[in-house]
């Protein structure tokens, strides 16, 4: 199937019933840090914490009334298990998430507040997943894969057609990469909307999985030692891939330190709480001067669920270099 901004415009209609547009603001000490003219998209400010509520919605409201009783079953870590356990229980239909056993305490109970079932098992995400395999087929339920599900895709997409609609004269959106949905997302509707305005990826250098399978122009493996849930994959996703091939005007690669400065600077510039991934696209335009300067630049504050070790983070002077924290398991991510 391939997805095109109609699907993103319908997934819209869907989005806006049960989640107001979130805010998309200017801070001058950020103008000021920066050098470009940066406006932040306030994903944060979801009722999960991150963008990707919006694609959990827009999938549980294409399945059948059937489908919805029979649930679904999928693997995560953190925010798109808050996702589509959230929409499950707005549309009040079973959830169960595949978790890794190392996964945070924290984000289990996240899950199984909005009604989830939680299982914990397995050293790996990938691990995880064949678990849900096995799961969906014994009960029947839809399995859901965070990264190869068009609805996802349309249902993230509807963030950058708010983006796009309040301001088309934009030169550039950057968009924190993990699987690539979001940043695929964006380029459809960046062509549709807004033709002059680059899209720009982001992902930690320390898992460059999706940078380096775009710059290679086939599906790659990479080793995934990042500390930024939501950007940690460890390969590229054919379906996002794809799409960001057509329409990707670059993708570039930051620190775990850079993108900790960066948190630091939303907390002071922008009162905002941003996890890792969520500053990532701010480190980008702070690290590359040369490219932003000068230019009215979006940035995607993907999601706010610091960790506790980021919180701590914050307090850190901007002139030391943060020592990265040592997750508890390795492979954190979507
Ligand atoms: C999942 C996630 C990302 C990465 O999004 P993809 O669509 O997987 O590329 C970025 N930031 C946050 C906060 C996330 O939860």
């Amino acid at each position: 199937m391939e997805l095109t901004f109609a699907d993103i415009r319908a997934a819209h209609d869907v989005v806006r019933r049960h989640l107001p547009p979130t805010p998309l603001w200017g801070y001058p000490l950020l103008d000021r840090a920066t050098g470009a003219a940066v406006l932040v998209k306030h994903e944060n400010t979801q009722p999960i914490g991150a963008f990707k509520v919006r694609g959990g919605l827009t999938l549980l409201a294409s399945m059948t009334a059937a489908e919805r009783a029979r649930g679904t079953v999928t693997w995560s870590t953190g925010n798109h298990a808050q996702s589509v356990a959230y929409a499950s229980h707005r549309y009040d239909a079973p959830c169960t998430v595949v978790m890794p056993a190392g996964t945070d305490p924290a984000r289990a109970a996240a899950v199984e507040a909005w009604g989830a079932r939680a299982v914990l098992t397995g050293d790996s995400l990938d691990e995880a997943g064949r678990r849900a395999e096995r799961l969906a087929a014994q009960s029947g339920a839809r399995l859901v894969s965070p990264g190869d599900t068009p609805e996802l895709l349309a249902g993230v997409g509807t963030l950058y057609l708010e983006i796009l609609q309040a301001r088309p004269d934009l030169d550039a959106i950057v968009v924190p990469v993990g699987s690539g949905t979001g940043a695929a997302a964006a380029c459809l509707a960046a062509a549709a909307l807004a033709p002059g305005c680059a899209v720009i990826g982001v992902q930690s250098a320390a898992s460059p999985a999706a940078h380096d399978s775009w710059r290679a122009g086939e599906l790659l493996a990479r080793p995934n030692r990042t500390a930024v849930a939501g950007l940690a994959t460890g390969r590229g996703f054919a379906l996002p891939q794809r799409l960001m091939r057509a329409g990707l005007a670059d993708f570039l690669l930051v620190t775990d330190e850079e993108i900790g400065a960066a948190r630091r600077l939303l907390a002071t510039a922008a009162h905002t709480l941003a996890e890792g991934a969520g500053a990532a696209a701010t480190a980008a335009v702070l690290s590359r001067p040369e490219l932003f300067a000068g230019r009215s630049v979006a940035v995607v504050c993907t999601g706010g669920n610091a960790v506790p070790a980021e919180l701590a983070d914050l307090a850190v002077p901007d002139a030391s270099v943060a020592t990265p924290a040592s997750p508890a398991s390795p492979a954190q991510m979507i």
